[in-house]
């Protein structure tokens, strides 16, 4: 009998194993707190063990090796940047490889507001892919589309989560010279039934219709934990600004209350990544490069293949990239050196949600939370020079 995921650690809900099952035995669902898992039709099943030889979250072994190159780097178109979590990286790749006939996959929202992972092939799309979405991306298809292109010769950019990037890998089963990869530092998913839950509260609340979600909106002020909500309510499109220590789906996410089981066992949390690049947040920048304008973020970006550092050479047009030192980016990064520790009250969250949905989430988070709500609320009032000289005051006493 093939066993996948009764241990619920060391399964990424990729959905690879489905694609690959020749008797299409294999089907994605949700567990009874919404997090994905294949299930297998015994019925179907002839037991060739290809969902088992695929599964690269339980077949990749990590070593100790590190980046050959790091890099801080920021994209030199506004907009681009503007669109972007970080630094902008993904997109100066992105926009070098199109220029080049190449397709670009990564995870873009879909028309109900899910992510899903899809394929590009111009600038004119690229918006989609840009940015963070703390959700669990839809990967069931994208594997099969992206062997296919590679089969056909095209040139593909491939991104996504470490655990997305090294399931690609297994699942092609060679190396392609016309594949390049980049994964991102990550912290975690939730799942999807949670985040849509959340939207649905938020429309309720609100009597709208949200529109879309960005949980890095620069525009306000610049590049830190803030996101936003574009919704439309009476014929009006309206945009609510959030911090994240002041919204309940916001702050499970960044407190890593609601992830998925098998990223509290992530062994992609580390110095050995599976893409040719990687791209993060180049947080604590400010201590090596105070001269830097760091306003509307600097991406971390770390070379892991020849192959990454030729495209990397590339990228003058694009990108403003200052080589650095790989402890620097690896200092502020715990995502870098080992997983986030699943909080002791992750249970309690996600059976919270399970019983009374995100109202009941809602009104616990506003209820055991005051306090951080409170403080944040203090200092998103404090002006500018006033947090300023706060700030002087504190680092002088301490
Ligand atoms: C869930 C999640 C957790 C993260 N945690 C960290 C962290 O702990 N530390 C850190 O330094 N950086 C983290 N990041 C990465 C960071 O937020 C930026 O995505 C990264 O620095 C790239 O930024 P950019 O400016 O180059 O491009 P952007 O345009 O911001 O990034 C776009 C890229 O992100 C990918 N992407 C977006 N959402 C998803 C998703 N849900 N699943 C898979 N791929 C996705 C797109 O495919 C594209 O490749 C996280 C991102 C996500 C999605």
């Amino acid at each position: 009998m093939i066993d996948l995921c009764s241990d619920k650690n060391t399964c990424c809900g990729c959905g690879a194993c489905k694609s690959i099952c020749p008797k299409l035995a294999i089907s994605m669902k949700n567990d009874e707190y919404g997090y994905k898992y294949p299930n297998i039709d015994s019925k179907l099943c002839i037991e060739c063990h290809l969902c088992e030889k695929i599964c690269a979250f339980k077949n990749t072994s990590i070593s100790n090796k590190k980046p050959l190159r790091s890099y801080l780097a920021i994209n030199i178109d506004t907009k681009d940047l503007l669109n972007s979590a970080s630094g902008g990286a993904f997109a100066a790749i992105a926009k070098f490889v199109l220029n080049n006939n190449g397709v670009i996959v990564g995870c873009a929202w879909n028309n109900e507001l899910k992510p899903e992972h899809i394929l590009i092939d111009n600038y004119e799309n690229l918006y989609k892919l840009q940015g963070s979405k703390y959700v669990q991306s839809d990967t069931e298809k994208i594997f099969k589309e992206t062997k296919q292109l590679l089969i056909n010769k095209k040139k593909v950019f491939f991104t996504g989560t470490p655990c997305q990037v090294a399931e690609l890998k297994q699942y092609l089963g060679k190396d392609y010279n016309h594949l390049l990869t980049a994964d991102i530092i990550c912290h975690g998913v939730p799942n999807i039934e949670i985040f849509s839950s959340y939207i649905k509260w938020f429309e309720d609340k609100r009597k709208c219709k949200v529109l879309n979600v960005n949980f890095r909106d620069k525009c306000k002020l610049g590049w830190s934990s803030i996101g936003s909500i574009t919704y439309q309510k009476n014929n009006k499109i309206k945009k609510q600004i959030i911090l994240y220590n002041e919204n309940p789906y916001y702050y499970l996410f960044e407190y890593g209350f609601i992830l998925r089981d098998s990223c509290y066992n992530c062994k992609y949390a580390c110095s050995d990544r599976k893409g040719d690049i990687t791209l993060g947040d180049f947080w604590g920048v400010e201590k090596y490069y105070p001269e830097l304008d760091k306003s509307k973020g600097v991406s971390a970006l770390l070379v892991n293949t020849n192959k990454g550092q030729e495209i990397i050479e590339k990228l003058k047009d694009y990108i403003i990239i200052i080589p650095t030192k790989y402890k620097y980016i690896e200092e502020n990064n715990d995502r870098l050196k080992y997983p986030l520790k699943q909080p002791k009250d992750r249970k309690i969250w996600v059976k919270c949600w399970k019983t009374g949905g995100f109202d009941q989430v809602a009104r616990k988070f506003y209820k055991e939370k005051r306090n951080i709500i409170l403080i944040s609320k203090i200092k998103r009032n404090i002006p500018k020079g006033l947090k300023n000289s706060i700030k002087k005051i504190i680092s002088f006493l301490f």
